[in-house]
């Protein structure tokens, strides 16, 4: 496997320069795009790597599968479907589903932003701050990496500029589906897009969602499996933004992409799979990284379809 990914990863390094390091938070402007790293984690818990996998990105939008993960063990099912819905919006991360009169918790998708940050509010915990403290914890237990923490400087650096998920926040409150204090929910969503992981990380979140909750290879049971059909679901609909049919077409995965370049996709029963290229196409997924998968993913006949 090592030899496979390393071969894979030179053939695909060329594209890297053919993408964009996201510019609207200024801190990820400062990644290098020439860099690519994968990391796979084999369901009986063995592990290979190549590239820049030990480089650390911040996790951005591969927070929000964690984040329905925790929303699901906090409130059960049913609640949180009823608060943020499930269907597939075909549209950018930071598209403001907002056609009619009224929005409603249905026009919702936990993998875009209005949902995410509406999961936020739905986080046990007596203040913001400790929600946070509680979402970081099991990014670090899924991750199987205690030492996870925020990075200030890309939290500070999308506080600022931040206006269009300031604006989403402020029309969910107004339409009554976010209670809370919109700001410190936002304070929370930020922090939690700036958690900072590598692509080990990443490949040993998606094993447990591919292996139904477990921990390989113990196999301890971190959450129920049931959860882990759910959050599947939904990131083989919605985990790539507005490329998520594309990429079913192509990979056949369920995946998320986040803006600092990172990709998590998980290979069900088999494999949790963690990438890093920081040049993004022009829907925002990496774009070296979705050329490298969707070739290890025919070598591998790893599509689920
Ligand atoms: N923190 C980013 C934002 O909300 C996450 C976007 C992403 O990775 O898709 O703008």
């Amino acid at each position: 496997m090592d030899a496979l990914l390393e071969k894979l990863v030179e053939e695909n390094r060329p594209f890297t320069r053919e993408g964009r390091v996201a510019g609207y938070i200024p801190e990820l402007a400062k990644a290098d795009r020439d860099e690519l790293g994968i990391c796979v984690v084999s369901s009986d818990g063995r592990i290979s790597s190549a590239g820049e996998y030990g480089r650390t990105f911040t996790i951005q939008s591969i927070i929000k599968p964690i984040l329905l993960l925790l929303a699901l063990m906090d409130n059960g099912e049913d609640t949180v479907r009823a608060r943020v819905g499930v269907e597939a919006t075909g549209k950018p991360f930071d598209a403001i589903n907002y056609t009619d009169q009224a929005l409603l918790s249905e026009h919702l998708n936990p993998m875009v932003n209005m949902g995410a940050i509406l999961l936020c509010t739905l986080i046990h915990g007596t203040s913001y701050p400790q929600r946070l403290e509680r979402l970081l914890e099991l990014t670090r237990r899924l991750a199987g990496n205690p030492s996870l923490s925020v990075d200030e400087a890309v939290y500070r650096s999308e506080k600022q500029t931040g206006s269009r998920n300031r604006a989403m926040a402020f029309l969910l409150e107004s339409c009554g589906l976010l209670h809370d204090d919109p700001e410190e929910v936002l304070d929370c969503y930020f922090r939690a897009c700036s958690i900072r992981v590598d692509c080990r990380d990443l490949a040993h979140i998606a094993c447990t969602f591919a292996v139904r909750g477990r921990r390989p290879p113990s196999g301890e049971q971190l959450f129920p499996a049931r959860y882990a059909h759910y959050v599947n679901a939904v990131l083989m609909t919605c985990g790539m933004y507005n490329g998520s049919g594309d990429f079913a077409v192509k990979v056949g995965l369920p995946a998320k992409s986040g803006v600092g370049g990172g990709i998590m996709a998980v290979s069900p029963a088999r494999m949790g799979i963690g990438i890093y290229s920081p040049g993004l196409d022009e829907k925002g997924n990496s774009l070296a990284g979705i050329r490298l998968l969707e070739q290890l993913g025919r070598r591998l006949s790893l599509s689920i379809f």
